[in-house]
């Protein structure tokens, strides 16, 4: 019996989703291999948050308070996670895949020898504990499993429900010298982003594109005319963005915004999980996709396999014609 620590992270002074999510994956590994669940909270001002976070976690929740926790900084978080390391002695350390996760987890991997495994979405504890992991852009996925201890392992946002359990846990505040002069990295500034044209997130029918569009003129030509028929707007996954084609405010996924319209059109997305979490709170979703595999239709309310450039023309059509 050993212990799983959760290493849980603030967004604007409250314990993000995530961190639940987390909570979620390690209390069922708990509960297969008879582990307990302890947790680590860091920032500025803590109690109120870990005070929340013990509610549902049972198990003791350690805080570390300090001013210089206040705002990320790798050299402050890892000198905090290092304390709660040395009181929780952990078989296995649990972090969100998020850009401070990404940033800090390797590094405390690295600090204790201990295996690593990123960005999982899944686990399965009924025999030797595997982490589950999509690879080559969701075509398959990886199970891995660690033979060495202790691990640490980061998941996903969004890849399980938010742990919502009661319970009684402790909170225990750790006595932690952060000295603020050795730290290598120092805070700036938080940057809010441009105010947007369109605000997804408001929206109550999305159209998307994919990749498979192939060019802006493409959104123009197939998406666009679709979305302006049922009365939405145009959204779209990362490459599309990262090829130029829209601008960011119309991407959906953990790197984009998280909508939840009534009506959700994938047409030539893949369903890799980073834009599955943004778009799954929708009501109704519609996936086109000429591979059958396509992991979007494992989301999906209705699901057409074919060629989005004669399926989405035609269901435009179609609607226009219904509505006279
Ligand atoms: C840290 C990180 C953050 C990320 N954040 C996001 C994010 O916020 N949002 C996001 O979307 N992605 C994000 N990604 C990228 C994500 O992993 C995927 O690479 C991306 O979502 C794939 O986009 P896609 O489905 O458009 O393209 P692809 O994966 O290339 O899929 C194209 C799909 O189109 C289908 N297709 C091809 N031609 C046709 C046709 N004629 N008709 C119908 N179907 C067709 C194919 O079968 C395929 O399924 C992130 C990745 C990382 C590592």
């Amino acid at each position: 019996m050993g212990n799983i620590l959760v290493i849980t992270e603030l967004q604007r002074g409250k314990i993000r989703e995530a961190s639940y999510e987390l909570l979620s994956f390690a209390k069922k590994i708990a509960a297969a291999k008879g582990h307990s669940v302890c947790s680590v909270v860091l920032g500025k001002d803590v109690a109120a948050e870990a005070e929340a976070f013990a509610k549902r976690s049972g198990g003791p929740v350690y805080t570390v308070a300090n001013p210089v926790l206040e705002n990320y900084n790798v050299d402050a978080y890892c000198t905090a996670i290092q304390a709660a390391v040395d009181k929780a002695k952990p078989e296995l350390i649990l972090v969100s895949h998020t850009p401070s996760g990404w940033d800090f987890a390797p590094r405390i991997a690295a600090r204790l020898d201990a295996g690593f495994v990123s960005d999982c979405f899944n686990i399965d504890a009924t025999g030797d504990l595997v982490f589950v992991r999509r690879v080559f852009g969701g075509k398959m996925d990886a199970r891995v499993a660690v033979k060495s201890t202790p691990v640490v392992a980061t998941f996903q946002p969004g890849a399980t429900e938010a742990c919502q359990d009661s319970a009684a846990g402790s909170v225990e505040a750790l006595d932690v010298a952060i000295d603020a002069g050795a730290l290598r990295t120092k805070f700036v500034e938080v940057k809010a982003p441009q105010a947007k044209g369109v605000d997804l997130t408001k929206a109550e029918i999305i159209v998307s594109g994919g990749r498979a569009l192939g060019g802006a003129d493409k959104f123009k030509e197939v998406i666009e005319p679709l979305a302006e028929a049922l009365g939405g707007v145009v959204g779209a996954s990362r490459p599309v963005v990262d090829a130029g084609w829209l601008p960011h405010e119309r991407q959906v996924g953990s790197t984009g915004q998280v909508v939840s319209p009534k009506l959700y059109i994938a047409a030539g997305i893949s369903g890799a999980i980073q834009h599955v979490v943004g778009m799954k709170g929708a009501q109704f979703i519609v996936a086109i996709n000429k591979d059958p595999d396509a992991p979007i239709f494992e989301v999906a309310s209705l699901g057409v396999v074919g060629d989005l450039f004669e399926i989405v023309p035609a269901l435009t059509k179609a609607i226009k014609a219904a509505k006279g």
